[in-house]
């Protein structure tokens, strides 16, 4: 796996794709700089060796060139977090680009135009990738967020570099966590699942059963289990058509030893409303007018054992219904015990969608191990599948 460690860049060009991709208000103004943040360790590494960056990233959906998504928007927040004046060019391809890109001398860092004012990106297109191959001698992928996406300037653009590719820092350490997690982490291994549907995260659990020794099941994933199992769930969100598929992942989970952990207790409410009545009942007792919005205490008991237990965690997808408070104690007390695990000498990885979210608004971010920055691009990992974009470094 190539990283930015085998190149020495001095006097050269790096071509780096990042995921700029950040949150604008209606000002313009980045409201969220994470993602911008994360790459700034590539970036100096590039012109402390003497290099020159040239930034390329889309930003979120336009339709043709929308001035509304320039990157133009960000080119001074990029400046000042990376303590270096920013040139901006208003095209990603084309002469103007070129006449930068040829410009540039080492130090120096030019941020491109968004790639998706141009259909061809997504399309993956060959020719408008070799547009972008002309702007720099090495080809850096840094983006995680879009690595799971064939898109030209992810993917179809490494072809042009012969060896001179490799990771960016930031999705170099992205790889090393799920491999750390998924194959060579040291046991026990635990995944904690939780969620809102079992119909979104199939593919993951089966994928995961032949890599952990535990599974924690819970969210709204719980009730597809329990009645499954003959427990009664009152109003509790369910897939009844996936009953029969979480009964077969039971069987498959005891062929494979890995013990799955349900919820045994939960915290029940008359309403799915921050203002409902509440209480707490037995997963496999709960009364008809009443749904399971969070684990009860039991369970936290039960999970905070397993996770102390394991050496390596991934956790993917919160305990109850995090974002109204009183649903949010499940997820907190996991939150708590992943800390301790991880400070006690676990690796834990968080990923996938609203996990991160959690994590970020519990403040838990500094006491777990990693915090993936892809949603997608972490679920497909863990569904077993290489990403597009890795894959072609790899070639
Ligand atoms: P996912 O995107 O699949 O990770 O699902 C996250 C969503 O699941 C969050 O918005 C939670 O509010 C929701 N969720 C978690 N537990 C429950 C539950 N017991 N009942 C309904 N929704 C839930």
């Amino acid at each position: 796996m190539k990283t930015l460690n085998d190149f020495n860049f001095e006097n050269k060009k790096a071509l780096i794709r990042v995921d700029f991709n950040v949150p604008l208000n209606a000002e313009f103004e980045v409201t969220d700089a994470t993602r911008i943040i994360s790459a700034k360790p590539t970036i100096i590494k590039i012109l402390e060796d003497g290099g020159s960056c040239i930034l390329m990233s889309h930003l979120g959906r336009p339709k043709g060139v929308q001035d509304e998504f320039s990157l133009g928007h960000i080119a001074n927040v990029v400046a000042e977090i990376i303590g270096v004046e920013v040139n901006f060019v208003s095209n990603c391809v084309g002469v103007d680009a070129e006449e930068a890109a040829s410009k540039l001398e080492p130090g120096q860092i030019l941020l491109l135009e968004n790639l998706r004012f141009h259909d061809e990106e997504k399309k993956g297109d060959r020719d408008f990738a070799e547009q972008l191959s002309k702007l720099g001698d090495i080809y850096v992928n840094d983006a995680f967020g879009t690595a799971h996406r064939a898109h030209a300037s992810t993917t179809i653009v490494a072809q042009f570099f012969n060896d001179n590719k490799c990771f960016g820092s930031l999705l170099a350490k992205e790889i090393e966590s799920i491999t750390k997690v998924m194959e060579t982490g040291e046991k026990p291994v635990l995944a904690v699942l939780g969620g809102a549907k079992v119909s979104s995260k199939i593919t993951i659990i089966e994928n995961i059963l032949d890599k952990v020794d535990h599974l924690i099941v819970g969210g709204g994933m719980t009730f597809t289990f329990v009645k499954a199992q003959g427990g009664q769930i009152g109003d509790s969100i369910c897939e009844d058509d996936k009953m029969e598929l979480a009964l077969e992942i039971m069987k498959q989970a005891k062929a494979k030893n890995v013990q799955i952990h349900l919820p045994v207790d939960v915290l029940a409410a008359d309403a799915f409303s921050k203002d409902a009545q509440t209480q707490i009942v037995d997963v496999n007792h709960i009364p008809e007018g009443w749904q399971g919005l969070d684990c009860g205490p039991k369970s936290k008991v039960i999970f905070d054992k397993v996770v102390n237990e394991c050496k390596t965690i991934l956790w993917n997808g919160p305990l109850g219904v995090f974002e109204m408070e009183r649903f949010a104690g499940g997820t907190i007390a996991l939150g708590d015990s992943i800390a301790e695990a991880t400070k006690n000498g676990a690796f834990s990885l968080v990923g996938g969608g609203d996990s991160v979210a959690a994590v970020k608004q519990f403040g838990f971010q500094d006491k777990v191990s990693y915090v993936s920055t892809g949603g997608g691009a972490m679920l497909e990992s863990l569904e077993g599948k290489t990403l597009p974009g890795v894959a072609a470094i790899l070639e």
